[in-house]
């Protein structure tokens, strides 16, 4: 399963499941371009790939809601490796505090969150795909990051699972809009242990906040038959599908929730 001459964009790569994502690719042996918000980790991990993996490694400075940035992200990945073949769509934002229950629903945590979690993820499949056609070999390969809350009711966050629901919708869509050249998948994380499960937890420490929050947590662990993943858990899951083990694979949905969905 090895990723030798293959280049791939991580956005919201330079933490959690995209920072083990960028590890495992380049691991594989693909040059990782690490694109986030965050200058200093992805500094960081650029600089951990570039003395410990076989691939090469390069950040880039990009918020994904907006079309500029990713496009200037897709033109980077070009001029730093020569070519683009992999497009893992991994950045995304969720806030129980600015989200809610629809009666709830504010119109700047409406517009926040859908501009990262879905507007993201198009701007960079519409620049993303004529670079992966343009490298003539008729590969190309999209990771869309959802979650389970595309899978099942996550109360609460409205906006967050209307915005996973209808990634994996656009994942089918771009796998039949593109076939045979681009192959397109979607992976639903359950329960990880990153910074964003911890500052979910955290949400729920003011007196002003949920405190319901870190009792859901806790029950969705508890009904996770394999327990809490690791972020190279789901690392390894967007490796395999960037790979031509998965040639046969395009449109597909994959929890990898420990089983959490099985119920
Ligand atoms: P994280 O908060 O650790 O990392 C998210 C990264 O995205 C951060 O580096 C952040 O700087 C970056 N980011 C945020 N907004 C951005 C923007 N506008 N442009 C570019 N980068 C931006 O989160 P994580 O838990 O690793 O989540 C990664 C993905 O996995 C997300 O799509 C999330 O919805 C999904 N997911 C996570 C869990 C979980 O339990 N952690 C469960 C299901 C799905």
């Amino acid at each position: 399963m090895r990723l030798d001459n293959r280049t791939a964009v991580v956005t919201g790569g330079a933490s959690g499941i995209g920072a083990a994502t960028c590890r495992v690719l380049a691991e594989r042996g693909a040059d990782v371009v690490v694109a986030d918000l965050d200058e200093e980790q992805g500094a960081e991990l650029v600089d951990e790939i570039d003395r410990e993996r076989d691939g090469g490694a390069s950040f880039v400075e990009t918020d994904v809601s907006d079309e500029d940035a990713v496009a200037g992200m897709v033109d980077h990945a070009e001029a730093e490796f020569g070519r683009l073949d992999v497009l893992v769509n991994n950045a995304a934002v969720a806030s129980r505090e600015a989200d809610g229950p629809v009666t709830h629903l504010a119109d700047d945590a409406y517009a926040f969150l859908t501009g990262v979690n879905l507007q993201g993820p198009m701007y960079a499949c519409k620049h993303a795909i004529p670079a992966m056609q343009d490298t003539g070999d008729g590969h190309g390969v999209v990771v869309n990051n959802a979650s389970i809350a595309a899978l099942v009711a996550e109360p609460g966050m409205d906006i967050y699972t209307a915005t996973k629901g209808a990634l994996v919708s656009l994942t089918r869509s771009i796998a039949i809009e593109y076939a045979p050249a681009i192959r397109a998948n979607a992976v639903c994380p359950g329960v990880v242990e990153t910074p964003m499960l911890e500052a979910a937890m955290d949400s729920a420490a003011g007196p002003e906040d949920d405190g319901d929050v870190p009792d859901t947590l806790d029950r969705m662990i508890e009904e996770t038959p394999l327990g809490m993943a690791d972020p190279a858990d789901v690392a390894h899951t967007v490796a395999f599908l960037a790979s031509s083990d998965a040639k046969a694979i395009t449109g597909a949905t994959i929890p990898v929730d420990g089983g959490y969905t099985a119920r």
